[in-house]
Formats: C-alpha cells, sequence, structure tokens
C-alpha cells in the first residue's frame, strides 16, 4: 500500500462550500487576544489579523483539521464543527 503524507494530500484539495458557516469566529474577543495562536497554526492561512486588532476569517477552504479550536482554547473565540454532509473539503478524488 503506498502511504500518502499530509504535506501531499493538502496540494490538492477541493471544496464544495456550505452556505452555513462550520466555524464561527466572535472577533470581540480577538481584540483582547495577545497571542493570536490562530494565525500562526491554521495549516490554511485562514486567518488574517487586521491593524484594528481584529482577525479576518473565512471558512469556505478549511482543512477540516481543528487546530484553531484547540490553539484558541483558553480565549474562547471559535465555534467549531464540521460541515454538513456533503460539503467540505476531499484531499482526493473518489
Ligand atoms: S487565538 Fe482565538 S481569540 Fe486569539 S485572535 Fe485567534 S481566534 Fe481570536
Ligand atoms: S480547522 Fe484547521 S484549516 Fe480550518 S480554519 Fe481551523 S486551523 Fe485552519
Amino acid at each position: 500500500m503506498v502511504m500518502t503524507t499530509f504535506e501531499e494530500k493538502i496540494q490538492t484539495p477541493r471544496f464544495k462550500v456550505d452556505a452555513i458557516p462550520h466555524i464561527v469566529v466572535h472577533a470581540e474577543v480577538c481584540h483582547t487576544c495577545s497571542v493570536r495562536a490562530c494565525v500562526y497554526v491554521c495549516p490554511a492561512n485562514l486567518f488574517v489579523p487586521l491593524d484594528d486588532g481584529g482577525i479576518l476569517f473565512n471558512y469556505e477552504e478549511c482543512f477540516e483539521c481543528g487546530t484553531c479550536y484547540i490553539a484558541c482554547n483558553e480565549e474562547g473565540a471559535i465555534e467549531w464543527s464540521y460541515p454538513r454532509g456533503g460539503y467540505g473539503v476531499t484531499f482526493r478524488e473518489a
């Protein structure tokens, strides 16, 4: 069996975007966060720090790894769930 690394898998993701976000970031919490771990841990670089202290987040190209939820555990700004069935990321064509 040929093993595929995570790095290889994330080269060719496909996304079926749901209109309902599966991750919600409560930006009012981000204004008081000095760590901003989400910016550094997200492998898809979906968290962008803003000059006003807020965070810009787009869920559309999320890899569904859950890392941001764990990294933001103390601050608790992130509501996380998987996308509804049929939506989200696919790393390989069936
Ligand atoms: S770690 Fe959490 S609270 Fe801090 S900026 Fe990121 S999402 Fe906001
Ligand atoms: S689940 Fe993973 S890929 Fe998606 S936003 Fe969080 S850290 Fe980024």
